[in-house]
């Protein structure tokens, strides 16, 4: 059995204030939940106050990018041991918009998942398609070769533990969620590619979808056999409506 994860990306969002006093919010209100897996991934700036915020709740802390260098002349990067320092268990990695504006690659993110297994972080690392790609036909290729490229060599525990997010792009921030059989499609695929490198870890590792997922949709997506859980950037920044994703009726 899969265990649900709900995850918030923060993006460039919420300043440390602000950050911390959402989770002084969130954490009464989500104390009991304990059949879901709850993630925040704030700015690098604010994961040290967030992680002390939250610890000794169900509130797992993570980062939104990571370096896969150990340390030295890397300006403006963060080490793998620097977020683990911070209070990080998780990472995010080959987010769309890292993809789209940073110049990361199936090549750079495949670095930053052996990097932060390394070190003993969780990887969330993010696929997608692009609406052209939908329209032309390509989503299932360019699918699988973010899945077969950004995730070679790994053992097959590693393979195992890390989570994957199918995130299409024309579905971020846009309002427009794929509907959950078209969710559940590439879900369905994405396990297959999977078992295909690493068998049995299929099975096992988590596909979140995100992708303008909120309280009214999460329950619909969340029905769907190869859904663990969601990935959400805007409906995650306020505390009642990520506690009602947190809280998605089964
Ligand atoms: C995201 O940030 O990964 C995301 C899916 O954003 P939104 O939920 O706002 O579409």
């Amino acid at each position: 059995m899969r265990k649900p994860l709900m995850a918030g990306n923060w993006k460039m969002n919420k300043t440390i204030p602000e950050a911390v006093a959402m989770v002084k919010e969130l954490k009464g209100k989500i104390a009991d939940v304990k059949d879901v897996d709850v993630l925040l991934c704030p700015t690098f700036t604010a994961i040290s106050a967030l992680a002390t915020e939250a610890k000794g709740t169900n509130i797992n802390i993570g980062a939104q990018d990571i370096f896969w260098e150990a340390k030295g002349a890397f300006t403006g990067e963060i080490a793998p041991n620097m977020l683990v320092d911070a209070g990080c268990s998780y990472v995010i990695i080959g987010h769309s918009e890292r993809r789209q504006y940073f110049g990361e690659t199936n090549e750079t993110v495949n670095k930053k998942v052996k990097a932060a297994l390394a070190i003993g972080l969780i990887p969330v690392v993010c696929v997608g398609e692009t609406l052209q790609e939908r329209e032309t036909n390509v989503t299932f290729k360019v699918i699988e070769s973010q899945v077969r490229e950004g995730l070679k060599d790994l053992s097959k525990e590693e393979a195992a533990k890390i989570v994957i997010a199918y995130e299409p792009v024309w579905a971020i921030g846009t309002g427009k969620t794929a509907t959950p059989d078209q969710a559940q499609e590439v879900h369905a695929f994405i396990r297959k590619v999977y078992s295909e490198m690493y068998g049995t870890a299929a099975q096992e590792v988590r596909i979140l979808y995100g992708g303008s997922v909120k309280p009214e949709n999460v329950s619909e997506l969340m029905k769907k056999e190869d859904i663990d859980g969601g990935l959400v950037g805007g409906a995650s920044l306020k505390a009642d409506s990520f506690e009602a994703l947190v809280k998605f009726s089964k």
